[in-house]
């Protein structure tokens, strides 16, 4: 099977890339950036990078046209973006998603798209079933930004599915693993990596009693190629994580002692990491059961399980 995945050589989109070339599957990968996450494929006969954007729409057609099965991953990510840059993750985020919908459209190519746990935004349901309604704060918080751009690629996905296109959507909780980022930049795992490593103070945010449930990637990745293989998937909306809840101080607990650190934690306020324009969501947890009963995958990699190849990773002097 011929395999396109545009952000392919990102985080989520090399591995998913490793996956399918593991299957013996063919794929192409369509990225502006020429990351070294992809690196051991290169010379694979099997394997084509294009380094491209998804705004290229005359490449991203014919890309498209020889594919039996495209994975939207190309986004831009991490709140750091959100903050410095809504500009560009909604231009990105909503118009690259129309493009690849476009162009499969006229092919009529299967697209699975990814999508993330920030669109439920802080509601404060817990655990966030797939059609539970969003909560989000005010167009003027840039952070929200992120979380409306994924639900506006959503709705163009399901308006396409309604004109015939066999879509999936699928929403992230969190993933982490080798290949996350850079170090001291993105997410939480990777800010506090850096932190540990160097055995430097871990600063959590607020009291740290905020939650997230942590996923790491090969778990994620079995039900992303699941939710593009199966045809039951097909017009549906899934949630892949965990449901294992952590508060940020357990994660920065956990980490120190997986990492075998010296450091000490320190709470900080949020105004000092990310500015004014942020608003944390406090709880985040998903229900599975379509993951589970659908996709038939279960997300299994405790915490300290999917940390120990990850710290490896960063440790052997990825990721700087
Ligand atoms: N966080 C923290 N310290 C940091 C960076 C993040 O305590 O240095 C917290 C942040 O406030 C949030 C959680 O970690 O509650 C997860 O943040 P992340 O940026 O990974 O993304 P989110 O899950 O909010 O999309």
């Amino acid at each position: 099977m011929k395999v396109l995945i545009t952000g392919g050589a990102g985080f989520l989109g090399s591995h998913l890339t490793d996956a399918f070339l593991a299957r013996g599957d063919e794929v192409t990968i369509l990225d502006v950036i020429g990351d070294l996450k992809i690196r051991q494929h290169l010379g694979n006969p099997r394997f084509q990078y294009v380094r491209e954007s998804v705004f290229n729409t005359e490449i991203l057609d014919g890309l498209v046209m020889r594919a039996d099965l495209v994975y939207h991953m190309a986004a831009v990510v991490g709140v750091e973006h959100y903050v410095a840059d809504p500009y560009e993750v909604l231009n990105v985020n909503i118009n690259g998603t129309q493009n690849v919908l476009k162009a499969a459209y006229k092919h009529n190519r299967k697209v699975v798209m990814a999508s993330t746990s920030e669109v439920y935004g802080r509601n404060p349901k817990i655990p966030f079933s797939e059609d539970d309604a969003r909560v989000l704060g005010s167009t003027r918080v840039d952070r929200w930004c992120y979380s409306t751009s994924k639900a506006a690629a959503e709705h163009f996905c399901f308006a396409y599915h309604r004109l015939g296109l066999p879509v999936v959507v699928v929403r992230y909780f969190n993933v982490y693993g080798p290949r996350l980022d850079k170090l001291d930049v993105g997410r939480v795992i990777t800010v506090f990596m850096g932190q540990v490593l160097r055995g430097d103070p871990v600063t959590v945010i607020g009291d740290g009693k905020q939650t997230r449930c942590f996923t790491y990637v090969e778990d994620a990745i079995r039900a992303t190629v699941a939710a593009g293989l199966d045809p039951r998937a097909v017009g549906g909306l899934f949630n892949i994580g965990n449901d294992r809840e952590f508060s940020i101080l357990e994660l920065a607990e956990t980490m120190i002692r997986a990492a075998g650190s010296s450091s000490r934690i320190t709470f900080v306020k949020q105004e000092n990491v990310y500015g004014e324009s942020y608003e944390d969501v406090p709880r985040r947890v998903p229900a599975l059961a379509r993951m589970h009963e659908i996709l038939g995958v279960r997300a299994e990699t405790s915490l300290e399980d999917g940390l120990r190849p990850t710290i490896e990773w960063f440790r052997a002097g990825n990721g700087r």
